[in-house]
């Protein structure tokens, strides 16, 4: 009998499963809508334990209670804008796990006026908050973990289509997940001799908390739906079920790539 927690997903038979004694860290759960959400149920249902955090106490109201169905180890408070934040979540992971084999990077920012306008227009305080938020964090977050992935893993962030091409709406974002897929292929370069592999993933749109800020948001997943070869837009447990796999051994052959994972829509013009 193998009898499985309809909360976490883990059943009896955890020494078998693909993550059983892996540990990670995953940033960007806002609700249960989001994708790192997603992320952490495919994780812990693959036997992983993990360490969750929040961004702040707005947050934690609906986040606390997914921590705990989650069996997370740490629930910890994260401002990425804040110096030492990060650092300091990433200090408690040594202290609770010894070693991290695995780290999600799943949270971006901008604001509202910088990501409404046309490029050229965004101001350059709004260009530098939204590029330490979204895309030198997840440098600095390898930076901390590093000693902490003696045995290698994987580090994987999320980004977005309009990275390669122009999504309208998606503005001066656009050029800082260009930057941030940019940096994964460095970061891959960089950390493979450590067995630390790096890997950006591009989900279609899905509606969250996060997308509720792009205008039109609606049209978008609309029009993806009609024009992904599959017929429809992805759902969170989709882009959870690829993350977890990049974070197991199957991936080990791969690094440095931007997986995508919208039903086929990118391939088409
Ligand atoms: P979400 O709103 O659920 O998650 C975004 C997260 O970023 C939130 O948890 C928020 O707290 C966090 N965050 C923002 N600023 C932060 C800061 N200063 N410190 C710490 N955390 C901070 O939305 P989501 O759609 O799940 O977004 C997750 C990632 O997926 C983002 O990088 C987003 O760009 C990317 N993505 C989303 C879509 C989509 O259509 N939803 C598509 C492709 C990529």
């Amino acid at each position: 009998m193998n009898a499985i927690n309809e909360q976490t997903g883990v059943g009896d038979n955890t020494l078998l499963l693909p993550l059983a004694g892996k540990k990670g860290l995953i940033t960007g759960i806002a609700n249960d809508k989001s994708i790192a959400y997603a992320v952490a149920r495919a994780v812990r249902a693959l036997g992983a334990d993990i360490a969750l955090t929040y961004q702040n106490e707005k947050t934690a109201k609906y986040t606390q209670p997914l921590a705990e169905a989650l069996g997370a180890r740490l629930f910890e408070k994260l401002d990425v804008a804040q110096p030492g934040s990060l650092e300091g979540v990433i200090e408690k992971c040594g202290a609770e796990f010894g070693q991290i084999d695995f780290a999600i990077h799943s949270m971006a920012f901008c604001e509202a006026d910088d990501l409404h306008g046309r490029v050229i227009d965004t101001s350059e305080s709004g260009f530098d908050s939204a590029m330490n938020i979204s895309c030198h964090s997840f440098l600095r977050m390898a930076k901390a973990l590093e000693p902490l992935m003696t045995e290698g893993g994987s580090l994987i962030t999320m980004s977005y289509l309009g990275a390669e091409r122009v999504v309208r709406n998606y503005g001066v974002m656009g050029i800082i997940k260009a930057a941030l897929e940019s940096a994964v292929r460095y970061m891959a370069y960089d950390l493979g001799p450590k067995g630390i592999r790096v890997f950006a993933v591009s989900p279609g749109p899905i509606m969250t908390r996060a997308a509720s800020g792009i205008a039109n948001f609606n049209k978008l997943l609309e029009a993806d739906a009609v024009k992904a070869p599959l017929g429809h837009t992805v759902t969170i447990e989709e882009v959870g079920a690829l993350t977890a796999f990049l974070c197991t051994s199957g991936s080990s052959g791969m690094t440095g790539q931007t997986i995508y994972v919208d039903a086929g829509a990118h391939i088409v013009a």
